[in-house]
């Protein structure tokens, strides 16, 4: 194995609370794009994030399903809401395929409207947008420090690259590969770099993800960090296999000591 050490990390919920963000992009999104006759938009009542787009935004694994999520918040008729989310996250990969037969949506047409979205405001006003993300400066800290070390710094996103490449710059970071989703799944990523890397350490706060990592006989043996500050669902600081660490911000100065 090549001696070549990097880090992996997730982006959206480890890098950056994008909740804001994610947001306004989807609502901008189905305003502009979406051409649905079910919502009405009404951008004052919509400045504030509602409780129950940020709770089940732990559940969302692609940018596309934000859409459908804002979708349903914003309908005239028979709204998602607070009291009835917990019927939606229950169900919610199933939600979501209903969700979009019944609309005749398809994914990638969703993905590319929220990127649309993205690509409209940056282009308006760069600067605003990128407010709308807050880093969490402790990672950014231990990225830096990474650098100081010689250690490589990977990014592996289900975000598109060109978002994720345009913040990071932002935050003076600039890491040796970023994957959005147009590079493939994580695993597949995760292994392609394992062969020519030692990995150190994969920071994530998608649970499931992590799982995954750990039974591809491929990528098993990487070190893997669920972000306890990310977007976490209720359970799944619980019975987490001994394979993966739950990871607090606080420890990121431990980490460095690898
Ligand atoms: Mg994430």
């Amino acid at each position: 194995m090549s001696t070549q050490k990097i880090f992996l990390f997730d982006f959206d919920g480890v890098i950056v609370d994008g909740m804001h963000e994610y947001w306004h992009s989807s609502l901008l999104a189905c305003e502009k794009y979406l051409n649905s006759s079910h919502i009405s938009i009404d951008q004052k009542r919509y400045k504030r994030v509602p409780n129950s787009f940020k709770e089940i935004r732990p559940w969302v694994k692609y940018g596309w399903e934000m859409i459908l999520i804002v979708h349903e918040i914003i309908k005239v008729e028979n709204p998602l809401k607070n009291h009835n989310k917990d019927d939606f996250i229950n169900n919610y990969y199933q939600n979501c395929q209903r969700i979009l037969n019944d609309n005749s949506w398809i994914a990638e047409d969703l993905q590319k409207i929220l990127d649309k979205s993205r690509q409209y405001q940056i282009d308006k006003d760069f600067k605003s947008w990128v407010k709308l993300h807050d880093p969490f400066v402790e990672v950014i800290n231990f990225m830096k420090e990474l650098k100081r070390r010689e250690i490589k710094t990977g990014i592996i996103t289900t975000k598109g690259k060109i978002f994720a490449e345009k913040i990071l710059k932002q935050l003076n970071i600039f890491p040796e590969f970023i994957f959005g989703y147009e590079s493939g799944t994580k695993i597949k990523i995760a292994e392609k770099l394992s062969q020519n890397h030692e990995i150190l350490g994969f920071i994530e706060d998608r649970k499931k993800t992590l799982i995954d990592i750990k039974q591809n006989s491929e990528t098993s043996h990487i070190p893997c960090f669920l972000a306890d500050w990310g977007y976490l669902k209720g359970l799944d600081r619980y019975n987490l296999s001994n394979e993966i660490k739950l990871l607090k911000l606080v420890e990121l100065e431990e980490l460095v000591a690898i």
